[in-house]
């Protein structure tokens, strides 16, 4: 250990938090973002005060190299990586996103646990040691900051991690990464991975290399483990706001970074640059871009998390806040009063409710926000913030949309047969007129749509909810859906719910096409699928 963490009354060791919310939490069954929104999403962890935004894996599509390259050369503050896996083209493309940013990272990755190494790469250890050490030294001709990852890591033993983690270092890599990749690990083991990395490799210190976590929540231990990783030598965290990622998701950015400051009495070692007041508005935006709602109950960022029942509670509550409540809901930035606007509300009013939700608006965008606001608040009275966050994010889907809704018209009823009319545009502007008889409403405008997008999808989830309280309120449809072996999701926002839910069919729609053409591009220029990732 250097001098200045040799004693624990020393000065705070600085813990960094690397965002992974539009790599790993884009990796969400059907959380697919657009590079509008992924761009916005970057601004706000800026604003966080995040210092690591890992923003895509640049090799699997041409939206991930864009969004790696915009993010890296318009964001200021953090660290910018874009992933690549341990071969030469990926090393290249990472390398070309990130060309001329301010703070630029390669991150690259190999597996090497036993299991991977015998049914996946079929490689001997001496061989994924070798690939991965002439991988960093290629990222290095990129940038000077080169993080390693070997893919579940956790289920590695211990003597192979040492070895390929000195190997990579002694190559030049600047932070090594250990993943939890499967979430698989318990905190005691986990965190004992880093202690014996440290305690055998003294060169981490002495070169000033990172180590560093990352965990799923697959047996809801992320957290747990990323907090066992840091009291054991880890100094940086990887994780995601709202915990999102593939299947149970990472470890959540506002619980590490909240369990770390509420608990500064045990913690007192650690510090984090988090701007905790941001945490909410960032947390709404996720939210409302994939379309992923955060369970009620989700600690520090759900519905509940501060919303005390029982009558013994409130009492304590009111007598004194501390009784019963470890956190302040202020300090991350939760807003006392969601009510906001009505119909007389001005330009600037609207401005600075954008401003304060964490969307920077020019002069245009605020012209199109506002004519979408005074439309909806001619149809209800009161206008709330998650009415205004579901506006801006129709709006940032409209550079993408391949097909627009003009307008529809159904009969329905008992005793009839359910029969729909659509009308949509291309993206020539070339209108399309179908009709189509259903199982319901619904059902009929869908068979509408098919007809004219030729695109069939298998609806496996439909959910509708009212975003905010009241007759007037706006209904959300959000559907799941399947188009051959890929999952999309599609959101859909209107007073009216039957509208609601064809705007949320046509989003899935725009998606597919979206995703398709994406995909077209990144085979042309990649020649396989990219399936694994840390
Ligand atoms: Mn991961």
């Amino acid at each position: 250990m250097s001098e200045s963490q040799a004693s624990t009354t020393a000065s705070p060791i600085p813990v960094r938090i690397f965002d992974t919310t539009l790599r790993d939490g884009e990796q969400s069954p059907g959380a697919t973002l657009n590079i509008e929104e992924k761009v916005k999403i970057a601004g706000q962890l800026a604003q966080l005060g995040v210092d690591v935004i890992e923003a895509g894996f640049p090799i699997t599509s041409v939206g991930d190299f864009e969004a790696v390259q915009r993010i890296a050369h318009t964001v200021d503050g953090p660290i910018v990586a874009g992933l690549s896996r341990c071969m030469p083209r990926d090393i290249d493309r990472a390398g070309e996103a990130l060309k001329g940013a301010a703070r630029p990272r390669i991150h690259v990755f190999c597996a090497t646990s036993k299991i991977h190494r015998e049914h996946k790469l079929h490689k001997a250890i001496d061989e994924i040691i070798r690939i991965s050490v002439e991988s960093v030294k290629q990222a290095k001709q990129y940038v000077d900051d080169v993080e390693f990852s070997p893919e579940d890591g956790s289920r590695t033993e211990l003597e192979v991690l040492r070895d390929i983690t000195a190997a990579v270092v002694e190559a030049g890599a600047t932070t090594v990464n250990i993943p939890d990749t499967v979430g698989f690990a318990v905190p005691s083991e986990y965190g004992y991975i880093f202690r014996y990395l440290r305690e055998q490799l003294p060169q981490l210190d002495a070169r000033d290399v990172y180590l560093s976590s990352h965990c799923h929540n697959d047996l809801g231990l992320a957290v747990s483990n990323s907090l066992a990783a840091v009291a054991n030598g880890a100094r940086q965290v990887e994780c995601t706001v709202n915990g999102i990622g593939e299947r149970a998701g990472n470890a959540a950015l506002e619980e590490v970074v909240m369990a770390l400051r509420t608990r500064q009495d045990y913690y007192d070692r650690f510090t984090t640059r988090i701007n905790t007041k941001k945490i909410y508005p960032v947390s709404r935006m996720v939210s409302t871009f994939t379309g992923l709602h955060v369970q009620r109950n989700k600690a520090v960022v759900g519905e509940n998390a501060f919303a005390h029942e029982a009558g013994i509670h409130q009492d304590g509550v009111i007598k004194h806040r501390s009784t019963y409540e470890i956190m302040d809901p202020r300090d991350i930035g939760v807003p006392e009063s969601k009510l906001v606007l009505g119909k007389h509300s001005g330009r600037n009013a609207l401005r600075q409710r954008l401003a304060e939700l964490g969307f920077e608006v020019d002069a245009e965008m605020l012209e199109k926000v506002y004519t979408a606001f005074k439309e909806l608040a001619d149809k209800k009275k009161d206008v709330f913030d998650e009415d205004i966050e579901a506006i801006v994010d129709d709006l940032l889907q409209e550079g993408r949309k391949l097909w627009e809704l003009v307008r529809f018209q159904v009969v329905s009823g008992t005793g009839v047969i359910s029969t729909a009319t659509v009308e949509l545009t291309d993206t020539a502007d070339e209108r399309r007129l179908e009709a189509a008889t259903g199982d319901g409403p619904i059902d009929a405008i869908y068979s509408a749509m098919q007809k004219i997008t030729n695109v069939v999808l298998d609806v496996e989830d439909f959910e509708t909810r009212s975003v905010t309280a009241g007759k007037e309120a706006q209904g959300e449809v959000t559907i799941q859906a399947r188009h051959h072996d890929r999952k999309v999701k599609g959101r859909g926002l209107s007073t009216d719910v039957v509208e609601a839910a064809a705007k949320a069919y046509l989003a899935a729609i725009n998606r597919i096409k979206t995703v398709e053409d994406r995909k077209q591009a990144a085979a042309a220029l990649n020649g396989d699928g990219v399936t694994t990732t840390p």
